[in-house]
């Protein structure tokens, strides 16, 4: 492993029960570093057998200790977890930044709100009530929130911390067990953060971690008869199949799918507010961001002032490894370069509007160049498919309807953003376009750890994030007692 990594654990096993175990077949998957493409070590390639184990400890589990926790209690395990989090942010944003190719700023931020997930659902876990019903003479009725049992928790590789704390974080404050599939591109961070829960009290086998390979570990994780509720993080099409797959189990889904944001800007926007949020919105994280706005609508009569704007601030984007902390970074792996070049090619007949400049890249890196296109048709396929990639087109519109028309003109819903200081227009515009967050002269909002967060069409189904992420992760029991 290279000594680059601080890392205190090994990443070439599993945490199942609370022990750290070789896989059952013995495998290991290479871990590669994307600013250089060098090999920087082995992860555990889990399978079915390691999966059934973490399944059968966190079913012992949620019979244990765990489950005569008070709900208060819960939430003290999660806020020590943050603060032991906080402590060791910097290890995490090194590790983060060294597996996924992430500048060290932007895994720093993850790490941060990881823990600021651990605060918030520490927090909320004894906060969550059921109702009284008022209902026929002579009885008393009331709802119980209760936790579904062993929840299954599949991550990508974009935001492991992020997407681990709102998922996993939600889970246990409402007494769940859990088993994690984080991906197999990144998993150092998920078992980082397990080995951490260990250490703030958490009891063994309330959180095991298998990584391994989607089709062999992820596979066996949302077929398993013994799953009571899956959190999917991913793409549309693995979304389907882990939805198929708990079908059979008749198991209860999130799915917090892909996306294909637009930013609206009208005329009367303040640009100078807005251009910061138009740009990184789509090359944070080398625009491998479920919600990177990957569009840009504006009005016809400011599209060539907004194009010559954003331009200057593509050209000024520094590309480059993660540890040099830059504004971009590599993407994650050669697959998913090779994938944005394939888009970047079917740009062809496209005019470049604004593109950075590469300059001396590590020859192994997963580098491609943030590009923003523009005379496209909201029909183009660079319009229409999310591409992961840093890669925006701009297109314009003539009134508000026709806006609205392309905003909601793709297969996607996840977030949309609208600039004007026409307040009605506000209003009108965020009922009128379909998408699970909205943002008004703004995007983002600060990583939004209280804000519920998913998708509508193909995004996905589910809210994540918030309180309302805690309703997700509980079942709802109707209790109606006769008193006479
Ligand atoms: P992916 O679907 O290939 O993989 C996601 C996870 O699923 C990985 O852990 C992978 O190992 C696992 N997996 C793969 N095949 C599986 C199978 N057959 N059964 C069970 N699990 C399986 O996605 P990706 O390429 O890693 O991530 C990129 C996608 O994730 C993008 O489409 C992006 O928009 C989406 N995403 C969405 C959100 C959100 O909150 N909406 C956040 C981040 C990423």
């Amino acid at each position: 492993m290279s000594t680059d990594l601080p890392l205190w654990f090994d990443p070439s096993k599993c945490l199942i029960g609370g022990h750290w175990v070789a896989p059952a077949g013995g495998g290991t998957l290479p871990l590669y570093d994307p600013s250089t493409g060098a090999r920087i070590g082995e992860i555990a390639r889990g399978t079915a057998d390691d999966i059934d184990a973490a399944v059968q400890a966190a079913e012992t589990a949620r019979h244990g200790p765990w489950a005569r926790l008070s709900a208060a209690e819960r939430g003290r395990i999660l806020l020590r977890l943050g603060q032991l989090v906080t402590e060791r942010v910097d290890d995490l944003a090194r590790i983060e930044a060294l597996d996924v190719g992430k500048p060290l700023k932007q895994a720093r931020a993850d790490a941060v709100a990881l823990a600021r997930y651990c605060e918030f659902y520490g927090g909320a876990a004894d906060k969550l009530m059921g109702d009284t019903i008022p209902y026929l003479d002579g009885y008393t009725v009331y709802t119980l929130r209760e936790p579904h049992g062993v929840t299954g928790h599949i991550v990508p590789w974009n935001y492991p911390m992020q997407i681990i704390g709102r998922s996993v974080g939600a889970a246990l404050a409402t007494g769940n067990t859990c088993v994690l599939k984080p991906a197999e591109d990144a998993c150092l961070t998920a078992l980082a953060f397990a080995d951490m829960a260990k250490a703030a009290g958490l009891p063994d086998g309330v959180l095991n971690v298998v990584p391994g390979l989607g089709a062999e570990a992820g596979a066996a994780l949302t077929s398993h008869p013994g799953i009571h509720h899956i959190s999917f993080t991913g793409s549309v099409g693995t979304g389907v199949m882990v939805q198929q797959a708990a079908a059979q189990n008749v198991v209860p889904v999130t799915l917090e799918l892909g996306g294909k944001s637009p930013q609206i800007v009208f005329d009367d926007a303040d640009l100078e507010a807005a251009l910061p949020f138009l740009v990184n919105a789509g090359v944070q994280n080398c625009g491998q961001t479920c919600s990177a706005s990957s569009r840009i609508l504006v009005h016809r009569s400011i599209h060539d002032q907004l194009l010559e704007r954003m331009s200057a601030r593509y050209a000024a984007l520094r590309v480059g490894p993660a540890m040099d902390d830059l504004d971009v970074g590599p993407l994650i792996s050669a697959k998913q370069q090779e994938i944005v070049s394939g888009y970047l090619n079917q740009g062809a007949d496209l005019e470049i509007a604004g593109r950075a400049q590469l300059g001396d890249m590590p020859a192994g890196g997963y580098y491609v160049p943030p590009t923003l296109f523009s005379g496209v048709t909201a029909d183009h396929a660079l319009a229409q498919s999310e591409i992961f990639g840093p890669v925006q087109v701009v297109i314009p519109f003539d009134d508000e309807d026709q806006a609205v028309q392309i905003a909601n003109g793709t297969d996607y819903g996840l977030v949309a953003s609208v600039w004007t200081q026409n307040g009605a227009r506000q209003m009108r515009l965020a009922r009128r376009v379909r998408a699970g967050q909205i943002f008004i002269n703004n995007y983002g909002a600060g990583g939004g750890v209280e804000l519920p967060f998913g998708g509508m069409g193909k995004s996905g189904h589910g809210r994540e994030k918030g309180f309302e992420a805690l309703y997700g992760f509980t079942t709802l029991k109707t209790v109606a007692a006769f008193h006479g």
